[in-house]
């Protein structure tokens, strides 16, 4: 685990799980009141440690761990990240809190659906319910010199929350916006996801007009024209699956039309993870034909 680059008090981590760099990222904001965005998966929550001493941050002072939701890339290690940083309160959107209290339904589903990859993401521990705040939809919380909204955004997963940081103007979408690297982008969609709720999630976050956007898969970047470019691809994505026999078929077209597919494809076609992001996506595409 390592910083990866920092921009005023937003520091990008790159959670390195697997060994592998640029799949996950965690989000430190050194503001007033210190808060991580997204866990990461169990596997890799120690690192914080050793992270939060490089930036000069108590252990006892981060005061949040805010979750865009509960898939074990993102908020699988908060369970045991809440026992070293033990002043820190958990945000989630409140169909994801019973699943931190008892987190062995979404271990057991994510084996189902992941298979050997939910073992390296590490199996998640329970969050203590006191630790845990569930606010409601455009809610802003203080983090002294800076505030965060919370914004519902279903679509991916129906607990899936975005958070905006308003003074540095940038965008924490999660999965409700797509992976997106070196201004590429594509959906991320495994089954279930609903595309019509995805698309009301991306107009809602176009609305704040962000200047930046912090992915989990992966880092920092420009907001430019993204939102509006994920948007498309969505409904782009649902033509071609309407055509596609098969998940094989829709990934062939995907690599002859689609340069940000094939971008994506280029440099993760070997990782651990391509079949989370490629085959599993496209399964959602497929799933959710109209
Ligand atoms: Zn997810």
């Amino acid at each position: 685990m390592k910083i990866y680059e920092i921009k005023d008090y937003i520091y990008t981590i790159d959670t390195e799980t697997g060994n592998e760099s640029e799949i996950i990222s965690s989000y430190i904001l050194n503001t007033e009141r210190p808060a991580i965005i997204e866990s990461g998966p169990s596997s890799i929550v120690k690192g914080f440690l050793s992270i939060a001493d490089e930036i000069g941050i108590n252990v006892n002072d981060i005061e949040f761990i805010f979750l865009t939701h509960i898939h074990l890339d993102h908020g699988g290690g908060v369970g045991l990240l809440s026992k070293i940083f033990k002043n820190a309160k958990v945000i989630v959107h409140p169909y994801g809190v019973k699943h931190l209290i008892n987190p062995e339904k979404l271990w057991n589903a994510s084996k189902t659906i992941l298979g050997k990859i939910a073992e390296l993401y590490g199996a998640p521990v329970p969050v203590n319910s006191e630790r845990i705040i569930a606010p409601k939809d455009g809610e802003t919380i203080s983090l002294g010199n800076e505030r965060i909204k919370v914004i519902y955004s279903p679509g991916h997963a129906s607990h899936h929350v975005s958070y905006f940081l308003e003074k540095s103007s940038t965008l924490f979408p999660g999965d409700s916006a797509g992976i997106s690297h070196d201004g590429y982008v594509i959906p991320t969609t495994p089954p279930p996801c609903d595309f019509d709720k995805s698309i009301e999630s991306i107009e809602k976050m176009r609305v704040l007009n962000p200047e930046y956007i912090a992915y989990t898969h992966f880092g920092l970047s420009d907001a430019n024209n993204l939102l509006e470019k994920i948007e498309e691809k969505i409904s782009e994505w649902r033509r071609i699956a309407v055509s596609s026999k098969s998940v094989e078929d829709m990934h062939n077209t995907l690599l002859d039309v689609d340069e940000d597919y094939q971008y994506f494809w280029k440099k993760m076609k070997d990782s651990k993870f391509a079949d989370n992001f490629f085959r599993l996506s496209l399964e959602g595409f497929l799933s959710e034909r109209k």
